[in-house]
């Protein structure tokens, strides 16, 4: 289950950045997952539950926000919601595109005291 080692790094970003503003506690996390990071909710949901004991987040607020994938058509420029890598293009069916949006996977903002 690769959610686990993803939540395991993010824990450790955020103790490290906790550390360097001297704070003990992290109140808050927020993060950015993009749908087409790789990661299935629910299993991500279950890694922090597992993950955060005895950590400085194990009593924070988890916030995660769903990046919706975005994808660009390389034949006609068209913007779409796309659900996989290969989904066409609803104007002109061409297979390419290029996804510009939705690969995030970052710690967006902590709240510490
Ligand atoms: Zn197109």
């Amino acid at each position: 289950m690769h959610e686990l080692s993803i939540v395991m790094s993010i824990i450790e970003i955020a103790e490290e950045n906790a550390k360097k503003e001297n704070a003990s506690v992290i109140n808050e996390i927020e993060l950015d997952i993009g749908k087409q990071a790789g990661v299935v909710m629910e299993a991500l949901e279950f890694a922090i539950e597992s993950a955060k004991v005895g950590t400085m987040l194990e009593k924070a607020e988890w916030v995660v926000n769903e990046i919706p994938a975005l994808a660009r058509c390389s034949s006609c420029g068209h913007e779409f919601e796309t659900g996989d890598l290969f989904t066409p293009c609803p104007k002109c069916s061409n297979p390419f595109s290029d996804i510009y949006q939705g690969r995030e996977l970052r710690v967006k903002s902590l709240k510490v005291e």
